[in-house]
């Protein structure tokens, strides 16, 4: 099977659509393309017991923020400022995301 292309990248405001966070919104922190997974910034924290290191001497309890699946997000459009979807265009050879509300161009 090939890889689906995914909409959200690093850097995006997205909102969470459903499950437990539903109604969050945050910066994309990270995504993993195979998981289809993105970690957004201060959503979804789980606590971690971590072992004592040498940068962190005591060990001890973080908080961390938990991959959601990317179907539960949302891309928010810069210019609109509401949760949308994309579409693909393809503009002098490179290929884009446009907001299908506004038709805002996404880097
Ligand atoms: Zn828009």
């Amino acid at each position: 099977m090939a890889l689906q292309r995914l909409y959200i990248r690093k850097g995006d405001r997205v909102a969470v659509l459903s499950g437990n966070e539903r109604g969050a919104v945050g910066k994309v922190l990270s995504v993993d393309r195979n998981k289809y997974r993105a970690v957004v910034e201060g959503v979804a924290l789980r606590k971690k017991h971590v072992r004592r290191t040498q940068q962190n001497p005591k060990g001890g309890v973080i908080e961390k923020e938990a991959a959601l699946h990317v179907s539960n997000l949302m891309v928010i459009c810069p210019k609109c400022n509401k949760p949308s979807r994309l579409a693909r265009r393809v503009v002098d050879g490179r290929s884009l995301r446009v907001c299908k509300k506004c038709d805002e161009t996404l880097a």
